[in-house]
């Protein structure tokens, strides 16, 4: 069990009303609750709490950020615990945004991204859980999985690539595998980027007019998004069945990037926090110590 408390209610309730008093938030806001009927459509992903421009949160983001980079590099000298954090959204959702914005400044030697595309030959010969398994952060580091495990429940399901029998029975397997991580000493937390249909229809076409983002642009994301409907479908059946006590989910309202990142800041930086990463003792007797010449 890591120590962020996840696993008990009453602990973990406790330690979300300190943090919620530090920062002036009522964190964990935006969290699906285990055995809560999250309805999708119902989440305006238009909503930023009072703030109302980029402007507004630039402070308190720098302020987020500056506790994950402190709280990572305790994380990193105690080597005890590690963390997990899970991105996914509809394409264009700003996954690779976020990472940019929340982690700069966090020191790489302690943190690693994965990305994950359709599976290789090798992969594909596997249990699906096999190439996720190897790239799960190490005790004192954190991994952010830009695409995941979630994969195949969502993609998987939506393009019919095996049967309905198969990525049913995953949503158990996921919950197995990421309480086996928690127990591991590996905390995990998940984030859906949150877009609106328009607001996805907006970025393609500002990806298309600007050179500098053409890049991006795959025309596979058209045919994609002729499946927006399943993919909600299939996005809202994998949290409501994979949200936990010891890997819970957020859903963040993301049309606004500014308060994406604001949102996926702090509760990164709360949940480090909870996890109470301390720097190792000292050897005895330092203090006797002087530096010969
Ligand atoms: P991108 O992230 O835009 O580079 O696209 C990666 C593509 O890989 C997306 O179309 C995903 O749906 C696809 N993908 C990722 N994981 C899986 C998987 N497990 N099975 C099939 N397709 C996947
Ligand atoms: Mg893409």
């Amino acid at each position: 069990m890591p120590k962020n408390g996840k696993k008990d209610g009453k602990k973990g309730a406790k330690s979300r009303e300190a943090s919620s008093s530090r920062n002036g938030g009522d964190y964990p806001r935006h969290s699906v609750s285990p055995g809560e009927k999250m309805v999708l459509a119902a989440v305006d992903a238009d909503q930023s709490e009072h703030y109302t421009r980029k402007k507004d949160v630039e402070e308190e983001l720098e302020v987020q950020r500056q506790r994950i980079q402190d709280l990572q590099a305790r994380q990193y000298a105690e080597n005890k615990q590690g963390l997990l954090i899970v991105l996914q959204a509809m394409d264009t959702g700003g996954k690779d945004g976020t990472i940019k914005h929340v982690f700069s400044g966090v020191n790489p030697q302690g943190c690693r991204v994965s990305s994950f595309k359709a599976p290789n030959p090798e992969e594909a010969n596997h249990d699906f859980l096999w190439r996720y398994h190897k790239s799960v952060p190490a005790r004192g580091r954190i991994g952010i999985f830009n695409r995941s495990h979630y994969e195949d429940v969502l993609v998987v399901r939506v393009k019919n690539l095996v049967p309905e029998e198969v990525w049913r029975a995953r949503y158990g397997l996921i919950n197995d595998f990421e309480y086996n991580l928690t127990r591991g000493g590996i905390a995990v937390i998940k984030f859906y980027l949150h877009i609106s249909k328009d607001e996805q229809k907006r970025r393609l076409e500002s990806r298309l007019a600007d050179p500098d983002k053409r890049w991006k642009f795959s025309t596979n994301d058209i045919k994609e998004r002729a499946f927006w409907d399943d993919y909600q479908v299939a996005f809202e059946d994998a949290i409501n069945n994979t949200s936990t006590e010891y890997a819970p989910w957020y859903v963040v309202p993301a049309n606004k990037k500014w308060y994406r990142n604001l949102v996926v800041a702090r509760t990164i930086a709360n949940t480090l926090e909870a996890m109470d990463p301390k720097f190792p003792p000292a050897e005895p007797g330092l203090e006797k110590i002087s530096i010969p010449d």
